[in-house]
């Protein structure tokens, strides 16, 4: 413990220490500036802060900039097939079919052809069990993958103790898993194995706590299932100032998505930012079993975006209908101009029609995604959430079929840079934190705008929309920059990256 008393610098005993982290001490002031060039790469941003309405959460202990890392998890605590999960190979998670599952020699799990060992589930197998596993339905989800999960948990009680006291530090909320399937998962376990020595509330325990701070992790195809130790204290907020990152290897990186200001709560977002508020609502109070009262689902308009609202049918009015609050259930809508009054369940209904039509359209036909939008124009607001689901599919659709932009007709390609823009500026004020979509849409905005200058420009005119284009470019690599390179958007950081390079020289010729 000694080197935390001493001077970073000096070596000199200390007692002033960083106040942000409180890892490193200093005898002075001057060699506590001398070092933080160094320091601040290994400074802790947050703290562990706890009250009794959000529980454990962690606070901001100086100001973050945008892009820098705030906590990393090397690895995983925990991982494992996905929630209603198809058989998978148990180590590598590919799907399995007839023809490619090979049953593992000790228990009988089926693995994929390359694969020979897998997780904790083997041994507990083989050794909870007088016959082997045996799996023959492939292709739809199988109740038995529900367990793997619980089973790897209930093994580091055995093989790994410290990890599974950092689980079991998790919040679980388990009087809230009382579902008949959540039930079945634990008679299956009890009685599929010999589990003498396990309780019933340390199963539902451990279910809890796999399903309130599991991620999904897209490495995998399906995706797979992971907790992780720092990641699980950040809170929810439906507009967070932080995005993850999964490493290549399957860790995950937190980082600063706004400029986060000493004091400020320190969250991500738990659910799809970019469904509307009721949907949002309801799938945490179920999943994650709280309801959110973050200041975007206060605030029916969502910061004026109208991300909710419907266009108000009273005659010669313009106006809007939104619900007076979505924190109460089944409010009505008023128009705040006209101030009628649309009885909730006729909003309701006009809703779902609209989502089952918007369910039944393909998303990749550029034509089907127009109609969409023509349809609705009189009921929807243009940033209604169903307009913006579509709009991002379009806007990404222009332009990717065969030829590429360089066939795009004119008017498509005109809006094709109109609706990036739009979605560019209302993600970056509803959900500063969806770097993925934003990233993407930026990348094909800057694309887009070289195609239109190669098409268009005077000399003049050319300089100006390289500079912006230059803008999107560097903003799209900000964004996608952690990505790893075995995802789509890592591949698009990682190009980004040249072409940016070559773009700087471009510039820098013309400048001088
Ligand atoms: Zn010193
Ligand atoms: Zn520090
Ligand atoms: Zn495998
Ligand atoms: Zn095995
Ligand atoms: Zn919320
Ligand atoms: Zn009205």
């Amino acid at each position: 413990m000694e080197s935390q008393t001493t001077c970073a610098i000096c070596g000199k005993d200390s007692t002033h220490k960083c106040s942000a982290c409180g890892d490193v001490y200093y005898c002075s002031k001057q060699h506590q500036r001398q070092d933080w060039k160094k320091h601040a790469k290994f400074c802790k941003a947050y703290k562990l802060a706890e009250d009794s309405v959000l529980g454990r959460h962690y606070i901001a202990t100086r100001n973050i900039k945008v892009g820098e890392v705030i906590l990393k998890d090397d690895e995983p605590l925990l991982k494992g097939p996905v929630h209603n999960c198809v058989p998978v190979c148990l180590e590598c998670y590919t799907e399995l079919h007839e023809s490619t599952a090979v049953p593992c020699t000790k228990c009988g799990w089926p693995l994929c052809q390359n694969c020979e060992e897998h997780g904790l589930e083997c041994n507990f197998s083989s050794s909870r069990k007088d016959c082997k596993v045996s799996i023959s339905e492939f292709g739809y989800p199988h109740p038995s993958y529900q367990c793997i999960s619980i089973i790897r948990a209930l093994s580091l009680r055995d093989t790994n103790p410290e990890s599974y006291k950092k689980l079991l530090s998790l919040e679980s909320h388990c009087s809230q898993i009382t579902s008949k399937e959540s039930l079945n998962t634990v008679r299956f376990i009890k009685r599929f194995f010999k589990t003498d020595d396990i309780m019933e509330e340390e199963i539902i325990n451990i279910m809890g706590i796999l399903q309130v701070n599991g991620h999904e992790v897209p490495l995998t195809e399906p995706p797979h299932l992971a907790v992780y130790e720092l990641a699980s204290l950040l809170e929810h907020n439906c507009r967070a100032n932080c995005s993850k990152s999964f490493t290549i290897i399957g860790g995950l990186i937190i980082h600063a998505a706004v400029p986060i200001a000493k004091g400020d709560h320190i969250s991500i977002c738990y659910t799809d930012s970019l469904w509307g508020t009721a949907n949002r609502r309801h799938h945490l109070f179920e999943t994650k079993f709280f309801e959110c009262t973050c200041d975007r689902c206060k605030d029916p308009t969502e910061f004026d975006t109208m991300f909710n609202a419907l266009k108000c049918k009273e005659m010669n009015c313009s106006g809007y209908i939104l619900p007076k609050t979505f924190l109460e259930q089944e409010q009505d809508y008023i128009c705040k101009t006209c101030e009628s009054n649309v009885p909730y369940v006729k909003v309701e209904k006009t809703l779902e029609d609209i989502g089952i039509c918007l369910s039944s359209i393909t998303k990749n036909d550029i034509a089907a995604c127009k109609k969409f939008l023509d349809s609705y124009k009189d009921i929807l607001h243009s940033n209604h959430y169903y307009n913006i689901d579509v709009i991002v599919a379009l806007a990404q659709l222009i332009g990717h079929q065969t030829g590429g932009l360089t066939v795009v007709r004119e008017d498509l390609l005109t809006e094709k840079i109109e609706l990036c823009r739009k979605l560019n500026k209302l993600l970056t004020l509803l959900v500063p934190a969806e770097n993925r979509i934003r990233g993407l849409i930026l990348f094909d905005l800057y694309a887009a705008l070289v195609e239109f200058n190669k098409r268009h420009t005077t000399e003049a005119t050319s300089m100006l929309l390289l500079q912006e284009s230059r803008k999107y470019l560097i903003d799209a690599y900000q964004l996608l920059k952690y990505e790893p390179t075995i995802l789509p958007e890592g591949k698009i950081a990682r190009y980004v990256e040249k072409i940016l390079f070559s773009t700087n020289m471009l510039l820098e010729q013309i400048l001088q």
